[in-house]
């Protein structure tokens, strides 16, 4: 325990203290590659335990061995590097160990393995391979074209926000059958045949748009109703509390809230007869959309931001200055807001500071948990 709370105030080190060249670069990196290949290993190891059935590929794929075999090579030379460069060895060291580890590992393949119970690691698979994809991705974007220069990567709270990922990655079973119960209510109680047939027959990437037309319009309505109603503000508060925005911060929800949220926004989705590979192709859009609302990208987007919702657009949505209060609840489509009156999208700034007005939403996971459900004389109705 104690060695990873080194390796975790290593990596929140800050900026200035961490030039070029002092050996921290090569650290993280080395770190995260051998935890790749230990990954990678243990993907290998434990083939049935694991709940991505998309990922079966890894047993017999000549790709993966290579790719195994260069991220144990990097996380090798990142170490040794990190080890001479720094004064500071624990990231050096455990990267090195780590590494050790996956190589002994991926040499050796017990055969005693296979009678393992199925889906023990159930969710933390799903985990760990969404953080890497998506981490890989917004984490160079943000270090490239911030929006705010000064925020870093391990900036303060991304631990409780990656155990907000963690958690909602292991219900993710549990939040898709809630979801799917409300729609499966209306399958059976309302007759939707004509609908359903004039739909299924739109070409593939109509039916994307037409999914997001509609759920955001559900979304923004859900939205809108968290922030008006007082029992409901009192857990997207948990969402908003966030004062450093980026591709993680969005995570942070609560579970009550995921379930609604989705539950009724899923509800065109899932009710009006679209074909699953458009849902499919929806579902993957959106995942790496609200990421990307939330990143710390400084991007300039013209006029594409009056029809899609970009990073400015959401960031002002989580602002906590006058002008953000109550605005801009669309997730796709800005145009419900310009509709329903509440757009607000100055030329070319950025709010000054995001996170709930009065400050009232307590800190950590669990205390977060039971926030919403704990009774508390409230001054005023705060943002
Ligand atoms: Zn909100
Ligand atoms: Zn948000």
């Amino acid at each position: 325990m104690r060695i990873l709370r080194k390796i975790i105030s290593q990596l929140e080190m800050p900026r200035d203290q961490r030039p070029f060249g002092s050996g921290w670069l090569s650290g993280s990196f080395g770190l995260l590659a051998s935890l790749a290949g230990l990954l990678i290993v243990l993907l290998r190891w434990y083939p049935e335990t694991f709940s991505y059935p998309q990922i079966a590929f890894i047993q017999d794929s000549g790709v993966v061995t290579v790719a195994l075999r260069f991220v144990l090579l990097a996380g090798y030379a990142l170490s040794l590097i990190s080890l001479i460069l720094s004064s500071r060895k624990t990231l050096g060291w455990t990267a090195l160990a780590v590494s050790v580890v996956a190589s002994l590992m991926a040499t050796t393949q017990p055969q005693y393995i296979t009678d393992v119970p199925q889906s023990v690691y159930f969710g933390l698979d799903y985990f760990i391979i969404n953080v890497l994809i998506v981490g890989f991705l917004f984490v160079p974007l943000e270090r490239f074209f911030p929006a705010r220069p000064e925020q870093t990567v391990f900036r303060p709270e991304w631990q409780e926000d990656m155990f907000y990922y963690l958690i909602s990655s292991m219900f993710v079973q549990v939040l898709g059958f809630i979801t799917l119960a409300p729609s499966n209510l209306v399958n059976t109680a309302i007759p939707l045949d004509d609908v359903r047939i004039y739909i299924v027959a739109l070409p593939f990437f109509v039916q994307v748009l037409v999914i997001m037309a509609a759920t955001d319009f559900v979304q923004y309505w859900v939205h809108r109703a968290f922030h008006m109603i007082p029992f409901l503000w009192r857990f997207h508060s948990i969402h908003h509390s966030t004062k450093k925005m980026d591709w993680l911060a969005g995570a942070r929800m609560h579970l009550i809230e995921i379930a609604i949220l989705q539950s009724l926004t899923a509800l065109p989705m899932f009710t009006l007869g679209f074909d699953p590979a458009a849902i499919q192709a929806y579902l993957l859009i959106v995942y790496f959309y609200s990421s990307f609302i939330h990143a710390n990208i400084g991007w300039k987007f013209g006029f594409i931001e009056r029809f899609f919702v970009t990073p400015r657009f959401h960031h002002w949505h989580h602002g906590s200055d006058r002008a953000a209060i109550d605005i801009n609840y669309a997730s796709h489509f800005p145009i419900y807001d310009w509709l329903f009156g509440t757009h607000h999208l100055p030329e070319t700034e950025w709010p000054e500071k995001y996170g709930v007005v009065g400050d009232s939403v307590p800190k950590g996971y669990w205390n977060q948990f039971k926030y919403p459900f704990v009774k508390k004389k409230r001054k005023s109705a705060a943002k």
